[in-house]
């Protein structure tokens, strides 16, 4: 390994020389207490950042082994590393010149708490490495090595010693972090046992701040169970908890317009992930594998089942695999709801506002009028409850302008000024006192309600890949990506949260166009075979070359396919 000296010295030397000449500077040197990997160079000022990474060892480092020694401690303590680093990076700007000279990125996390690339500890001895660009800087395409002597030999060091350095931090406010993770682990621990899919703690603060932030609405209307909801729990360091239990089964969110039923749905949605002290919803924890289900006019379907809930189309399509380039809105949700069956989902969360109404519902009236057997779509009021009773799937609904969901629901919340009551008893007297409701709970609630659809759909690599190919994608934020010339769409995956989540997406399909579609694994296969390596080796394998880019967070198994299932290029 060479020396940080011969690093400075190199870079005096192409000081004013074309850009080019920065290309020397690829490898590894040995600083004061870390190691300075520059894993890739920019061609020119203008083009994507160079990479770079810093490496402490455990021992300088210092944390303690305890801290690492649960995956959820650990990320929880990347995470709050990844803030401190990137905080202070931030103030140090050294942007002068061409391009992107001088300019450090480092990720900056939101509210919730992801793994990511950006920085990570190794759980065995506890070296941690950062990654993050620089824009090496230049005047027009000549060489201004200053500004980047000054960042990496000031700005870093003083970031690795401040931050990635265990005795220079406050060592309590290290410690709150991992207590936070242990408890919020706790809950989650906790739910199945108590035969719950979701907790909200008494205090909770769900609004967010507005559209576009989603930090905590100030001054909002604290969360406060309902009696009858309310569970105590005890966590090993914020001690007894109070807040409302949602059991298992068919759950309705009801109330007026604007009095915060979509706010606590959406609440439940980000409850799959941990936030950071602060956010409001710290203890508001649903299970994992919850998905958000909701029609996606023009998506995309490939060879999927649905006929659990379309059948007997009058064009004769199959609906046991079922091909569309542009579905409609209740193709669409059905397929979302059978993908997420397929990717072992225990918890539907779906808001009526976003859905399609003949999907969800049909009245009375209507099936006087056209008769059961002349309607394809067998909606999934007649689905809900055989779902949860053969394959254990729980149903969390807002109903707003439906109250043929009263008579399945094993419980109903209203909301009110943005307080739930418990009004189950009240619902199901009205529900039994207006009547009519077997239609609702048909001979079809207890069908044999799943063939597994996975078993058809085995994927054929696009192409051919040439050794050593690249392939390139691109993230549009939060909303999709372009591998090649496709577009895959993931906007109505609400549950995506971060743009690199997209970005790792993009780099599990391309993995899995090189080296998992060869049309014998099926779908499921896929998915296992990628979450099981990021288990294995974390995202590391997804590198192409000699290095893994810094803007990478881990996304759920259920995105995994949610993303795979939007992609247009699979060949099936
Ligand atoms: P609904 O789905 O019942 O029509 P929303 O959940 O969309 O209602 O909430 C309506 C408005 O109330 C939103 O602007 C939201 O930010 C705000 N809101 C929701 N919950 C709270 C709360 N606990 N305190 C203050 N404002 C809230
Ligand atoms: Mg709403």
């Amino acid at each position: 390994m060479k020396t940080a000296a011969q690093l400075r010295k190199l870079l005096q030397e192409i000081d004013h020389r074309g850009y080019p000449a920065y290309k020397d500077t690829k490898g590894s040197y040995q600083f004061e207490g870390f190691v300075l990997h520059i894993d890739h160079v920019q061609g020119d000022p203008f083009a994507a950042p160079s990479k770079l990474s810093l490496s402490v060892g455990g021992g300088r480092a210092g944390f303690p082994a305890e801290y690492r020694k649960e995956a959820y401690t650990r990320i929880a303590l990347e995470d709050y590393l990844t803030r401190l680093f990137s905080a202070k990076i931030e103030k140090g700007r050294f942007g002068a010149g061409s391009g992107k000279s001088g300019l450090v990125f480092m990720t900056r996390p939101g509210q919730a708490v992801l793994e990511r690339t950006a920085c990570q500890i190794d759980p065995a001895e506890g070296d941690i490495l950062v990654r993050l660009e620089v824009g090496f800087p230049a005047n027009g395409r000549t060489i201004r090595s200053e500004g980047l002597i000054r960042i990496l030999f000031e700005l870093f060091p003083a970031c690795v010693k401040e931050v990635l350095t265990y005795a220079s931090l406050d060592a309590n406010r290290v410690r709150r972090v991992i207590e936070l993770a242990e408890d919020q682990h706790t809950i989650r621990e906790a739910l199945p046992r108590l035969g719950l899919c979701a907790f909200v703690a008494d205090g909770a603060v769900l609004p967010r701040e507005s559209g576009v932030s989603d930090r905590p609405m100030k001054q909002a209307v604290p969360f406060s169970s309902p009696e009858e909801r309310r569970v105590t729990l005890q966590l090993p360091h914020a001690g007894a908890v109070t807040g409302m239990g949602i059991p298992k089964g068919i759950t309705l969110i009801v109330g007026g317009g604007y009095h915060g039923k979509s706010t606590l749905l959406e609440a439940l949605e980000q409850g799959v992930y941990e936030h950071i002290a602060g956010d409001g919803r710290e203890y508001v924890i649903t299970d994992a594998t919850a998905v958000k289900i909701r029609a996606e006019d023009g998506r995309s379907i490939k060879k999927t089942d649905i006929s659990l809930f379309i059948r007997n189309l009058p064009n004769q399509k199959d609906t046991k695999a079922f091909y569309t380039e542009d579905a409609s809105g209740s193709t669409s949700q059905a397929a979302n709801m059978v993908e997420a069956m397929e990717a072992g989902t225990s918890l539907f969360l779906i808001d009526e506002d976003t859905s399609a109404t003949n999907f969800m519902v049909r009245d009375e009236l209507m099936q006087r009028v056209i008769h059961r057997e002349k309607e394809p779509i067998i909606p999934f009021i007649e689905r809900a409850r055989g779902l949860y009773e053969t394959e254990g799937i729980s149903t969390i609904l807002v109903a707003g302008s439906s109250g043929s969901y009263f008579y399945i629901a094993d419980q109903v919340i209203q909301m009110e000024y943005y307080i739930p009551k418990d009004i189950t008893v009240l619902a199901k007297e009205e529900a039994a006192r207006f009547g009519a409701g077997e239609a609702f709970l048909s001979p079809r609630q207890t069908d044999a309600v799943w063939t597994s659809p996975c078993i058809l759909r085995a994927p054929q690599a696009s192409r051919e890949f040439a050794k050593g190919e690249r392939v390139k994608t691109k993230t549009m934020g939060r909303d999709g990506f372009q591998i090649n010339r496709e577009t895959v769409d993931v906007r109505y995956l609400e549950q995506l949260i971060d743009s690199e989540q997209v970005t790792a997406l993009s780099y599990y399909l391309k993995y899995a166009e090189r080296y998992l579609f060869d049309g014998r694994r099926t779908l499921t296969e896929v998915v296992d075979e990628l979450c099981r390596l990021t288990e294995e080796k974390g995202m590391a394998f997804l590198a192409e070359g000699s290095y893994l880019p810094s803007g990478l967070a881990r996304p759920r198994k259920q995105e995994m396919f949610a993303c795979l299932d939007r992609y247009r290029g699979l060949r099936l």
